[in-house]
């Protein structure tokens, strides 16, 4: 609020009229208030609160898993009022003195994590677990779903985007990508010749698709409850693909390995029997690689696995990656755009809401909304 004033004070002083400050301090934000209700409203424009931040004016951003699962009241710790969103490109508004890498005007992607660069845990290259950072946006600071936001530690949070890229491609690499491809193909160790199983063709799970592909697994097979989204699966990649609907995916993927199961397989939905049915097809020596966040506990099937050999690994994305997926979308050796199903206005963000939370009816993976 201090910060609110003296950009107003400053304002009047250079004589502007009362009128044309207030359209410069505020804007408009898509805002939780409680379980079920958020509203696209009026919102004081951020503005730097530290010399390491920067505000960014919001060019393209989208809606994520994680803020329906905001928005039905799963994560209890984000408070009414708060402004969701985490993923998003824009343009460099206004930057602190201490920022260096960006100034005015430059292209941004935004990082759905948030890195200070100097604690412990940032110097061993986890920054989801930055002391003063990690995923906060749209969760425990204001978020991406606004005409602008506030990106603390922004030479560390942001990256630059090069004249020409193509910026609706590059949404995808605030979280999905990173997600994917850190938590799903890294922590599964793929390797050539592997036989992977993708449990969940969300856009996460289709992101772990793509990214996987980097190693030539010999096959993939992708398992889901809707059809559309197999299919969309086939286009990208995927060698065989299975509907769990009749509960007998387990079956078929034994069948599909002549009875010895995948290598790898990769949870990308965040429920018992989706995780379970990693720990059932999972092959001796294998890795189970979850990316699904679990809002309950799963059963570990220690008297099946204990004898296995197997490795389950656990995490948040770091987005360590990100620079490298950065050049594989720019050269389009990965086209992530194709996951990008409905484009709205950013003030259409309500439909768009509905239309996410619809995803089977509309047949929707990423929207897209341009302010
Ligand atoms: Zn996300
Ligand atoms: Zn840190």
């Amino acid at each position: 609020m201090t910060t609110d004033s003296t950009l107003i004070k400053t304002r009047e002083a250079n004589g502007t009229s009362a009128e044309i400050q207030k359209i410069n301090t505020t804007m408009k934000a898509l805002v939780y208030h409680g379980p079920g209700k958020k509203s696209w409203e009026e919102k004081p424009k951020p503005v730097l609160i530290e010399s390491t931040d920067a505000v960014v004016r919001i060019l393209k951003t989208t809606i994520c898993g994680t803020d329906l699962h905001i928005m039905k009241g799963d994560l209890p710790e984000v408070i009414d009022g708060r402004i969701i969103g985490h993923e998003g490109v824009g343009v460099i508004e206004e930057a602190g003195s201490a920022v260096t890498n960006f100034k005015k005007g430059d292209h941004v992607i935004i990082s759905c994590v948030t890195s200070c660069g100097k604690c412990d845990y940032c110097k061993k290259a986890m920054y989801s677990h930055c002391e003063k950072g990690g995923w906060i946006l749209g969760y425990m600071i204001d978020g991406t779903q606004a005409e602008y936001v506030r990106i603390p530690y922004a030479d560390n949070s942001l990256y630059p985007i090069p004249e020409g890229a193509d910026e609706e491609a590059l949404v995808m690499l605030s979280d999905i990508l990173p997600t994917g491809f850190e938590c799903g193909v890294l922590n599964g160790k793929v390797k050539p010749g592997d036989t992977i199983a993708i449990v969940g063709a969300g856009p996460v799970g289709m992101a772990a698709l793509l990214t996987a592909q980097f190693y030539t697994p010999a096959e993939i097979i992708v398992i889901d409850l809707d059809d559309n989204r197999l299919a969309v699966a086939k286009t990208f990649g995927a060698t065989h693909t299975i509907n769990s609907t009749d509960g007998k995916a387990v079956e078929q993927v034994m069948k599909l390995t002549n009875n010895k199961g995948v290598d790898v397989a990769i949870e990308a939905v965040g429920m018992k029997p989706t995780f379970e049915m990693c720990e059932e097809i999972i092959t001796p020596g294998g890795h189970i690689a979850n990316i699904g966040v679990h809002g309950k506990s799963v059963t570990l099937h220690l008297e099946t696995l204990w004898s296995k050999n197997i490795t389950i690994t656990t995490r948040l994305v770091d987005t360590v990656t990100t620079p490298m997926l950065f050049k594989t979308v720019l050269s389009k050796k990965i086209e992530p755009k194709k996951l990008i199903t409905h484009r709205f206005k950013l003030d259409q963000i309500i439909e768009a809401y509905e239309t996410f939370g619809n995803a089977a009816k509309e047949k929707a993976l990423k929207v897209i909304l341009t302010n």
